[in-house]
């Protein structure tokens, strides 16, 4: 039997509090604040395997996985030793390393992109393969689908998952009318509707996650990422595919792996970065050759292609081989098979979704296939659920809306935990 934690966290509390008179909302990531759940948000304070550490001293089975780049889990020794080695021979020199040549060719290898280049986080990815899909074709507009979270680019802010969805709302001020408008939102897996805009509108691109995870996971259905590429070539649009989020993580490549498909551009973090940052953007030769110094489509960074980030990210990728990606696939079905089969027991309505080992319990009864659906889930239970397993030490992603991550550091105590929490929290979210 799990000793529960109480429900206040006084050290991770004060430091709430210190965080809140001088950090806009005490956090640097409006996720992180615990908002859509209630409660004090947990400040960690270490890290090890399946494990995190929070300033109270209490120990969690991490499924956020720093939201994705964790596949190995929390301070794996050869990644460290990686980091500690380039951190000794200089943190930034603002000029090519041969770290990050390295890690470029990693990807190029893994991936079916032909050239790529380096940046620090996934908006930036997505903001720079927009400007290059908008400089290759000369044209403005992007489609974007509802639920579907690339960063906080302003273009993208339109009617976006993620942390927006989470805070309910849809778009953020601060994006202009004019930059929105540039933005056509579409419902997630509706072919039909990206049909109709095309034959209206001229589109520079469509963007999409290549399986949605922000809303909640919401898997493409069958032939919708390839109609795509196939709508967006013969309107003379550009296809972009967002595999930030499951990049390296659901495959050696990344859904591409699952699923190959025809696009002219992809966007990459998280785990490419080994839990540093980094993230890139790459495609075909053709398209990437228009950028900067090669061609005229500016896109520059300080501290892109960072020795550390490579540093990780290469280490963090070497040891990512075919046995990490099965281990991966079977913890995420047991961990899921526990959660599902706690809650079948208890009567809660619920819906398990999944894209390769990237998943999410949605608290509903009917199909999630799109964003509209997935906001038909009863939050009241998920926030229930969600209380009981982190105070039986499991740290879930504090939103319902968000995809669970599972690392290959989960062993036989971080599963039992588990298993022995989800009873107690089907029951909680049962009674709300
Ligand atoms: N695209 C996708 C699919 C993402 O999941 C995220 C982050 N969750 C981003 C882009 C933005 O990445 P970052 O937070 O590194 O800016």
């Amino acid at each position: 039997m799990i000793d529960a934690y109480s429900e206040d966290a006084p050290a991770s509390q004060a430091l709430f509090e210190r965080a809140s008179g001088i950090v806009p909302g005490g956090v640097n990531s409006p996720v992180r604040a615990f908002k859509s759940v209630g409660g004090t948000p947990r400040f960690m304070v270490r890290g090890e395997g399946p494990w995190l550490f929070d300033a109270d001293g209490r120990r969690y089975v991490d499924l956020v996985c720093s939201w994705g780049p964790l596949i190995h889990g929390h301070a794996h020794p050869a990644v460290i030793d990686a980091v500690q080695q380039a951190a000794a021979r200089g943190t930034s020199f603002g000029a090519p390393t041969p770290g990050e040549v390295e890690l470029a060719e990693e990807i190029v290898a893994r991936t079916a992109v032909e050239q790529v280049r380096l940046v620090n986080s996934g908006t930036e990815a997505t903001m720079s393969a927009i400007r290059l899909a908008r400089g290759f074709t000369g044209r403005t507009k992007i489609i974007k689908f509802a639920g579907c979270y690339h960063g906080h680019v302003d273009a993208l802010l339109a009617s976006a998952g993620s942390g927006v969805a989470t805070l309910g709302i849809p778009d953020s001020p601060g994006v202009t009318g004019a930059t929105a408008s540039e933005t056509i939102v579409l419902p997630y897996n509706d072919l039909a509707a990206v049909e109709q805009a095309l034959t209206g509108e001229s589109v520079a691109a469509i963007i999409t996650e290549a399986a949605a995870g922000n809303m909640g996971v919401v898997a493409p259905l069958p032939g919708f990422n390839a109609g795509l590429a196939e709508l967006a070539h013969r309107h003379g649009a550009l296809f972009i595919m967002d595999e930030v989020m499951t990049g390296f993580r659901v495959s050696r490549s990344g859904w591409q792996g699952l699923e190959p498909v025809d696009a002219d551009l992809w966007t990459f973090g998280k785990v490419m970065g080994g839990g540093l940052p980094a993230a890139a953007f790459g495609g075909r030769r053709e398209v990437m050759q228009r950028l900067a110094p090669a061609g005229p489509v500016y896109q520059a960074g300080t501290l892109s292609g960072n020795p550390l980030a490579c540093a990780a990210g290469l280490a963090s990728l070497s040891l990512a081989d075919d046995a990490t990606y099965a281990k991966l696939d079977q913890t995420a079905a047991t961990i899921a098979g526990l959660a599902t089969d706690a809650l079948a027991k208890e009567g809660v309505p619920h819906r398990l979704n999944t894209a390769g080992n990237m998943f999410s319990i949605f608290f509903t009864a009917g199909e999630v296939t799109n964003y509209d659906q997935a906001k038909q889930q009863r939050v009241e239970a998920f926030k229930a659920f969600f209380h009981s397993m982190l105070s039986q030490g499991v740290y879930l992603p504090p939103s319902a809306f968000e995809a669970w991550f599972v690392s290959t550091a989960i062993d036989d105590e971080a599963l039992s935990r588990v298993a022995e929490a989800v009873g107690n929290a089907a029951k909680a979210a049962a009674r709300a």
